[in-house]
């Protein structure tokens, strides 16, 4: 079974003055509540951010591999600093939250402080979901994880994810300086994972004006940055419009619902342990190949920020610029596992912009897996 939604952003579309026209369907909008610092050289500022949320004794997270640069950022607390837990870990496993949580009671923590990526906001978010205490979060990649209510945990190998406005950092320190380190191979596949957020909350149900003009600016940031980064890393302009954009691609994700290209990048990550940011650069331009047609508008504004006269093919064109994979088959997932992954991906119903069903969707996986040119199936 498959639902099929309206192209829900469709009466917001060009030109973007036409925002109040007559004509502009019914919607709701809900932001988050949170406090956004951005710019080169801001995390200067996280012992005034501190201050303001009344944190007297801040519980510093990275992963191991961003400790030193969590001792250095820490050091800027002075004597709020009570301690470093270097222990975050991808996909936030339970155990690593409880001994985290074993040091924020053990040391009277009052306060959270995560620096890194998706996986360390993910450990700061579910600590503060458990104890109340404030949080800061200083991304460090292109996520956008500390812009959503949401909390994916394992246990035992099993990913559960729930959603709460608690979740959801106090403070975000966005400094362009802490992006720079970022390879730019990584700094490419996860801002095409940001990208992907965009595209669908351009087709989302719940779209609306706002998002959709955030959406839209989203890419457009992130196609101008991300080239520029691949052959000038330290290029602090590239960078500041890369953090920009996935500020805005993060806040898109965390306002309104996501539809077939993340049900199938979850399906086939979880199905074949694919690396997830790769996974959405080799699969975003065949789900919009899919959609396009049902959401004429939402593609008009995707092919707009990219300066292209068609979606999937600027979409297709980008990874390529950016020497992406552009075949499931180059990161690992198995020809054999196309139709099992085709079965999964249309079990359950959700929103999309045009019918979920077998036959079709088997065609765009093994379109993907192949590294075809993104075609309507
Ligand atoms: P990550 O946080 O796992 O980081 C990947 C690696 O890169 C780590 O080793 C990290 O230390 C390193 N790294 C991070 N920033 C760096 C920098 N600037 N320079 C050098 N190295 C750096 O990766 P991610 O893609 O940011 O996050 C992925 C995780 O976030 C997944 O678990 C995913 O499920 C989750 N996520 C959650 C949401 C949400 O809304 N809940 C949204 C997006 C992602």
């Amino acid at each position: 079974m498959s639902t099929a939604m309206p192209d829900a952003g469709s009466a917001s579309i060009a030109p973007l003055a036409a925002a109040g026209d007559a004509g502009l369907g019914a919607f709701s909008y809900c932001s988050q509540q949170y406090r956004v610092v951005f710019g080169a050289g801001t995390s200067a500022r996280l012992g005034e951010e501190s201050e303001r949320l009344g944190i007297k004794r801040a519980l510093v997270l990275t992963t191991r591999e961003q400790q030193d640069l969590g001792r250095r950022l820490g050091a800027g607390l002075g004597d709020r600093l009570a301690g470093l837990y270097a222990g975050a870990r991808m996909h936030t496993p339970v155990e690593v939250t409880n001994e985290a949580l074993g040091i924020v009671e053990s040391r009277d923590i009052d306060g959270l402080v995560a620096i890194g990526g998706g996986s360390t906001v993910g450990l700061g978010k579910a600590l503060s979901l458990r104890t109340g205490l404030p949080h800061i979060a200083m991304p460090t990649t292109y996520a956008g994880s500390e812009m959503t209510p949401i909390l994916g945990e394992t246990s035992n190998g099993i990913k559960t994810t729930q959603q709460s406005q608690d979740l959801v950092p106090d403070t975000v320190i966005y400094d362009v300086d802490l992006t720079v380190s970022l390879p730019p191979q990584i700094s490419a596949a996860s801002g095409l994972n940001a990208i992907a957020h965009a595209v669908e909350a351009l087709y989302a149900p719940e779209a609306n004006p706002l998002t959709s003009l955030m959406a839209e600016e989203g890419i457009a940031a992130l196609a101008r940055a991300l080239p520029r980064i691949m052959t000038a890393p330290a290029d602090i302009g590239a960078r500041r419009d890369a953090l920009y954009g996935a500020w805005l691609c993060g806040v898109c994700l965390g306002a309104v619902g996501m539809s077939l290209h993340h049900k199938l990048c979850h399906v086939l990550g979880g199905m074949f342990d694919l690396p997830h940011a790769e996974t959405h650069a080799v699969v975003l331009p065949h789900a919009a190949a899919y959609n396009a047609a049902a959401a004429p508008n939402a593609m008009a504004r995707v092919a707009r920020a990219l300066h292209s006269a068609d979606a999937p093919q600027g979409l297709f064109e980008l990874a390529r610029q950016l020497g992406l994979p552009r075949a499931l088959s180059e990161i690992g997932m198995p020809e054999a596992g196309i139709a099992r992954a085709a079965e999964m991906a249309v079990r359950n119903p959700y929103a999309n912009p045009r019918p979920v069903e077998r036959a079709p969707i088997e065609q765009l996986i093994a379109a993907a897996w192949r590294g075809d040119v993104p075609a309507p199936h």
